[in-house]
């Protein structure tokens, strides 16, 4: 296969299931799966996701709901606003696009999502149910990186997977489901000795650190698959064009690596696709019309 996996096209072939699976359920059952994003203040990143995520959102067929509140919203509205939603049954999908201005504590927000609508998994229980073997929601990008890996590689019983990095959005769930395809895994972090060496026994790789190519190329094993989700804006040259580099040389790993995800065009667009089919899969359960 080729050595460069293409997480855009991939994400473009899971739309198109996604967009066929929503029509179905309106032919069968009259039922529109609705996601709601909500943003507060200006963010300019921010900005460009919840766009991107509400435009691809009304592409396959949902409905789309777009909040946003100014900067100055309150805790305490921003929680009637997601408790409003929790109950509105046109709403199946709950999204809150972090960061949150400081004055308002993000975890509280979070967890008055109904478990059922936390389409981004980050709920406490969805991440015990994720931990458990249950029907969780699982967080969006490492459901992304999971779905490329199995893709590629099949049955991954058995492989030595080594996890970088271990944020509760991405590292920590990524080796859950790792770890439920039966792989030996390892997580390592800020604190891991001699990085190197563990990188080096790994089948697969999963860079979630955030530093601009920290995981050298000759660290990869020969045939190992590494899946890249860093995004890191560099500034570009004279003419101030910046530019997205991975957490991994991605040029020299190739050279090890069987497969390797590019940055950008590999993880990215997997992320928004598996928002898209966390709201498909939560409707379906909220109908009891799932799995
Ligand atoms: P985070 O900052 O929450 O976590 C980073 C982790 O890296 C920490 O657990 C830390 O222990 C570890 N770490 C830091 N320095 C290290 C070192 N020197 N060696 C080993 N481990 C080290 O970041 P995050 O939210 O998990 O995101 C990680 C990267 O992934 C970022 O670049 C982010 O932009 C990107 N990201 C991409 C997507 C996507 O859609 N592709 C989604 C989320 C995050």
């Amino acid at each position: 296969p080729e050595k460069l996996i293409d997480g855009k096209a991939f994400a473009e072939g899971l739309r198109k299931q996604i967009a066929a699976e929503v029509q179905v359920l309106r032919d069968q059952h009259g039922i529109q799966p609705g996601l709601a994003v909500v943003m507060v203040g200006e963010d300019p990143a921010s900005d460009v996701y919840v766009r991107s995520k509400c435009k691809q959102t009304g592409e396959c067929g949902m409905l789309s709901v777009e909040r946003r509140l100014p900067a100055d919203t309150s805790e305490n509205e921003l929680l009637l606003l997601v408790e409003a939603l929790n109950k509105d049954p046109a709403i199946h999908g709950i999204l809150v696009q972090l960061p949150l201005p400081r004055h308002i504590n993000a975890d509280r927000v979070l967890n008055t999502i109904v478990p059922e609508k936390d389409v981004d998994g980050f709920h406490p229980v969805n991440v015990g149910l994720l931990s458990t073997g249950g029907q969780a929601l699982v967080p969006c990008t490492p459901l992304g990186c999971s779905l490329l890996l199995k893709d590629r590689l099949g049955d991954m019983s058995g492989m030595n997977a080594v996890v970088i990095g271990r944020s509760n959005i991405v590292g920590k769930p990524m080796a859950q489901l790792l770890l439920k395809e039966n792989c030996t895994v390892t997580l390592a972090h800020s604190r891991t000795r001699d990085l190197p060496a563990v990188v080096k026994a790994a089948d697969i790789v999963v860079a979630a650190v955030g530093i601009p190519e920290m995981v050298k190329g000759e660290w990869i094993k020969d045939g190992a698959t590494v899946i890249d989700v860093g995004i890191n804006r560099l500034p570009g040259s004279a003419e101030g064009k910046s530019r997205l580099v991975g957490d991994v040389e991605t040029a020299e790993a190739a050279k090890h690596a069987a497969g390797i995800t590019p940055v950008p065009g590999g993880v990215g667009p997997m992320t928004i696709a598996c928002l898209l089919r966390n709201t498909l899969t939560a409707c379906k359960r909220l109908h009891g019309l799932e799995d």
